[in-house]
């Protein structure tokens, strides 16, 4: 038990992350069911698809689990009626101030969570009233910081301006990575990339596919003039790199860019003309598999970790 598993009421500190196209209800249930918390990544959904994921997540397990709200999603009241109604008893909140919605949502008794990738707004998210942070650093993939600030940094700069708990992420996808998170300072680790290559994600084989394929180096963080976002580096972010190299504007970036190219490439399969957002960790995950056998290969490997530290025989004893 820790203060993460104390807050959501699960078993292990391991939350999915809340992607946009790749966390429905058969992900978000299945990570439950497993012991860790399971996210609705909302941002892709119209607020009648919402409603019909919460359903169906509420009939797939009785555990705890929460939905992701990016601030910058156009029908968001809508959204937050929905959770409310249906009784969800977490929101993590992204991409906005968390002063907006922080204060309403507990008054409905939700445990609200906002995801940050610099000390600033940890304490902003403190502040508003916030139950944990989410130290997300620039390895992630999707949306992310402009500071680059990488996970080994932003850990333990969160964990010691803030007293609530810190839940890391960005570049991490295994039991040692989640060991080093938790001995940088974090109380829990959100892992998305390592969920997206499971067979429960609800992205389009494809993209797991190149999930998997995808090395060191394969990723990169692009559009902050818009939105920065991590990609894999395929013909639409090469395309993009073209448009940089020719002195593009912001205006003429977003006329590129244009509206569901998320969808295109993590749902559709588009892999030449859609986005293709994951995280560096990318590059040492291998294989796409169940949920349930992440989450126990994951625990596993910590517990393994935690135990080669303590050894006195380990590469540690100098
Ligand atoms: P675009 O503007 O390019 O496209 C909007 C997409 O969202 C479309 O594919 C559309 O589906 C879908 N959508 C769902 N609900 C609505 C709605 N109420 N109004 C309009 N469109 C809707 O945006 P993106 O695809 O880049 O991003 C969509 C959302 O996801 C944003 O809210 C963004 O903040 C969030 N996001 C979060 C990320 C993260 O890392 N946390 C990463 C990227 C995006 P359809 O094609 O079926 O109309």
């Amino acid at each position: 038990m820790n203060r993460v598993t104390e807050l959501f009421n699960i078993d292990y500190p391991i939350v999915q992350g809340g992607m946009i196209w790749c966390a429905g209800w058969e992900l978000a249930s299945a990570v439950s069911n497993a012991g860790g918390l399971g996210i609705i990544g909302s941002g892709s959904m119209y607020p009648e698809v919402l409603r019909v994921h919460i359903e169906k997540c509420q009939l797939a397990t009785d555990k705890p689990f929460a939905v992701n709200l990016p601030m910058l999603y156009p029908d968001i009241d809508k959204h937050i009626e929905s959770i409310v109604e249906y009784g969800v008893p977490i929101v993590f909140t992204s991409a906005g101030n968390p002063k907006k919605y922080t204060e309403y949502l507990k008054s409905k008794g939700i445990t609200v969570v906002h995801v940050v990738s610099s000390v600033k707004f940890a304490k902003k998210a403190e502040e508003a009233g916030v139950d944990a942070v989410v130290a997300e650093g620039f390895e992630a993939g999707g949306h992310n910081g402009r500071d680059e600030t990488t996970s080994m940094v932003l850990i333990p700069s969160v964990a010691r301006e803030v007293e609530i708990p810190v839940i890391a992420a960005g570049g991490i996808g295994s039991g040692a990575g989640m060991f080093a998170a938790m001995v940088l300072g974090a109380d829990g680790v959100q892992m998305g990339s390592r969920f997206v290559a499971s067979f429960e994600a609800s992205a389009h084989q494809g993209f797991k596919n190149e999930v998997v394929k995808a090395k060191e180096g394969d990723t990169m963080l692009t559009l902050k003039e818009i939105t920065p976002v991590r990609l894999i580096k395929n013909k639409f972010f090469l395309d993009l790199m073209k448009k940089y190299s020719e002195g593009a504007s912001a205006e003429e970036l977003k006329e590129h860019l244009g509206r569901g190219r998320a969808k295109k490439g993590m749902f559709e399969g588009d892999l030449d003309e859609g986005e293709l957002e994951i995280g560096q960790v990318s590059g040492i995950i291998d294989d796409i598999k169940p949920v349930h056998v992440i989450v126990e290969e994951i625990m596993r490997e910590f517990i393994e970790t935690k135990e080669s530290v303590l050894n006195v025989n380990s590469k540690f004893t100098f």
